[in-house]
């Protein structure tokens, strides 16, 4: 038998209208416990991230106070996952994109940003604090919009309001989160789902983490590390503002978060990138600490397929 769509009549009587939008899609990712630890499968987001989530909240958001417009470009620099997830929503609703990425960033991110049809300009090496400069520049111009997602208010609202949220109502009745943890990117997560989580449980545990050579956050020195998408080589506004939420910094370095990642993938199935091995070795390491800590959660932030080069040929 063959289905048919509900036809929405248009001019002609017979015209039949798009429904739905990849955008739908966004949210509602599981929750699984692994090894003792909640995890929310966040890389089975379009776009393969966390970020689709801030990206759709955000350029709403904008659409809605009127600061974006029909026919602008929205320009925003990331390491990568939030351009992808921006140049997602942008080909979904019709504007056009600019990513500022510094050079370092996966072969693949670049490319899923264009193939989206953004544009991608290359600036600074390693650390995103060039492109960062050159996002807020242009956004500046007449018919750009420049999201800012490292200093904007709306990433944690978003986090505060869907994610944190969303985690909650997951969890088996009566469970409420002892501790999260999180890698610091723009520290959005870590904020706002930390803000969500205390509000059901005041003395939540709040951790946040960041690559072991590269102690941005527990000393302000800056070096080279492979946990790509966090410790982009300052402290983001987004955290400098709400640090005090932030119980303990656990590091993790670039060489065991591969490992886990690798070992994730073997495992379980789960084909995730490099920061989700490191946030499920950071959140073992608090429940080390901490044993009291029974429900902690944490995140798999990205997909494997974005480090194929990278780290899986
Ligand atoms: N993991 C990955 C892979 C990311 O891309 C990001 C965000 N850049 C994070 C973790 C951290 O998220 P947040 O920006 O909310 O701190």
């Amino acid at each position: 038998m063959t289905r048919t769509l509900p036809v929405t009549t248009g001019t002609g009587g017979t015209e039949r209208r798009d429904q739905g939008s990849i955008l739908d899609a966004i949210g509602d990712t599981p929750l699984m416990l692994l090894e003792g630890i909640w995890v929310k499968l966040e890389y089975l987001n379009p776009s393969g991230s966390i970020k689709a989530r801030i990206a759709k909240y955000m350029l709403e958001r904008a659409e809605h106070e009127g600061a974006l417009h029909a026919g602008d470009t929205i320009v925003e620099a990331s390491s990568g996952n939030t351009g992808n997830a921006m140049s997602m929503v942008a080909a979904a609703k019709g504007y056009r994109m600019l990513v500022v990425m510094p050079a370092n960033v996966s072969t693949e991110r670049a490319a899923i940003s264009r193939a989206f049809g953004a544009e991608v300009l290359t600036v600074g090496d390693f650390h995103v604090n060039e492109a960062l400069d050159k996002a807020v520049e242009l956004g500046r111009r007449p018919g750009f919009f420049a999201p800012q997602q490292f200093d904007s208010d709306w990433n944690v609202e978003e986090n505060r309001t869907w994610l944190g949220p969303e985690v909650l109502n997951q969890l088996p009745p009566g469970v409420v989160p002892d501790a999260v943890v999180s890698g610091v990117g723009t520290g959005g997560t870590i904020v706002g789902v930390g803000q969500a989580f205390r509000q059901v449980n005041p003395a939540c545990h709040i951790a946040a983490m960041e690559p072991d050579e590269s102690c941005t956050l527990r000393c302000g020195d800056i070096a080279k590390h492979h946990i790509e998408g966090i410790a982009d080589g300052f402290v983001p506004g987004v955290f400098a503002r709400h640090r005090d939420i932030v119980d303990e910094l656990i590091a993790v370095h670039s060489a065991d978060a591969l490992a886990e990642m690798r070992r994730l993938v073997t495992d379980y199935g789960l084909f995730v990138g490099p920061s989700s091995g490191a946030h499920l070795l950071a959140a073992k390491r608090l429940r080390e600490r901490h044993p009291e800590l029974a429900d902690v959660v944490t995140f798999f932030c990205d997909e494997g397929e974005k480090y194929l080069t990278e780290h899986y040929v």
